[in-house]
């Protein structure tokens, strides 16, 4: 098996983005071949997938990279999934617990659903489905809220996310009734290889950055990865550790990697690993020079004008958001 890829290794990299090309379209997303058996599932906005995920046929079975925010996209996912290759999904792999990666993974409640034990740590603690009247509410709620702030937004991008926010959260309330969580039940640490039939996958998780946890897979024949949110593309991404965040990135760095997968935005090349790199270096930075010359938080981020491209980007709460968790970070 491993044969047929290496004639034509130079040239699957170097047209890697190109190969990225559509084949199908659902509701929920569009599908996007990488290579012969893999696939990139690109969330549309706004309709209950939310995040992106991935679909690899193993050779006798397939296996499937996050399951999208509802259990209908999931359901959806999975449908594709086994249409496409042909074969069962046997594996379900949750790169982090943030629920818009998790909440379709009861549509595969008979695969084996792997994460890092950290993460279906962090899943249990962090997602809870109380009772449907109260959560119905509490999502009413905040989509009420949703509304005012879309409404009060100045800028066109900034309201353009919160109409994003507000569709996908009102996709999940549509699912409520019918959502359970269904947790990883194949745990590891920083390394797992799946030995397929027709390929070898690898899952990696070098620490945390975007969550406490963070997994990705390689595919070492075919050079793609796909990153959750990792590597996500024109995004003001959640951080929790920036340290740690760089330093994973650093690591993925070093791998021949020719396509990646983001977890939110279209496929492209270590370009978009390159643009988290430096949003998170010029937070970074920004937040350095605050703290020696002894700005507080809230005269930093009140002075603090956003450059291009980041005013482009993506994110209900824009830089500042992630601007302040990074000072708070450093002033540790
Ligand atoms: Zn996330």
């Amino acid at each position: 098996m491993i044969m047929i890829f290496r004639g034509i290794k130079t040239l699957k990299t170097e047209w890697s983005v190109k190969m990225a090309r559509l084949i199908e379209e659902t509701d929920y997303f569009t599908l996007h071949f990488l290579s012969d058996g893999v696939y990139g599932a690109i969330a549309k906005h706004g309709q209950g997938a939310w995040s992106n995920a991935g679909i690899v046929d193993l050779g006798d079975e397939c296996l499937v990279f996050d399951s999208f925010s509802t259990p209908s996209a999931g359901a959806d996912l999975r449908r594709v999934a086994e249409t496409i290759t042909g074969k069962k999904v046997k594996y379900l792999i949750n790169s982090h617990y943030h629920g818009d990666h998790v909440f379709g993974n009861q549509a595969f409640i008979d695969a084996t659903i792997i994460s890092t034990s950290m993460t279906k740590d962090l899943f249990k603690e962090k997602n809870k489905i109380g009772n449907l009247a109260k959560e119905t509410k509490e999502t009413k709620d905040y989509l009420n809220q949703l509304k005012i702030q879309m409404e009060k937004s100045q800028s066109e991008v900034v309201k353009a996310s919160f109409v994003n926010q507000f569709n996908e959260m009102s996709k999940v309330l549509e699912d409520l009734p019918i959502m359970k969580l269904v947790f990883p039940t194949l745990l590891f640490e920083d390394k797992l290889v799946i030995e397929g039939s027709k390929r070898r996958i690898e899952l990696y998780c070098f620490g945390g950055g975007h969550t406490p946890s963070d997994t990705f897979m390689y595919l070492p024949e075919e050079k793609i990865a796909f990153m959750g949110d990792l590597v996500t593309e024109n995004l003001h991404l959640p951080i929790v550790n920036p340290l740690e965040f760089k330093s994973i990135l650093d690591k993925v760095r070093l791998m021949d990697i020719g396509t990646f997968v983001p977890g939110h935005g279209i496929v492209g090349k270590v370009d978009l690993l390159e643009s988290v790199y430096d949003y998170i270096s010029y937070l970074m930075e920004k937040s350095n020079e605050a703290l020696q010359s002894n700005q507080s938080l809230e005269t930093f981020l009140s002075e603090f004008q956003t450059p291009e491209p980041y005013s482009k980007w993506r994110g209900m709460n824009g830089i500042k958001d992630n601007l302040s968790k990074v000072y708070k970070f450093l002033d540790r």
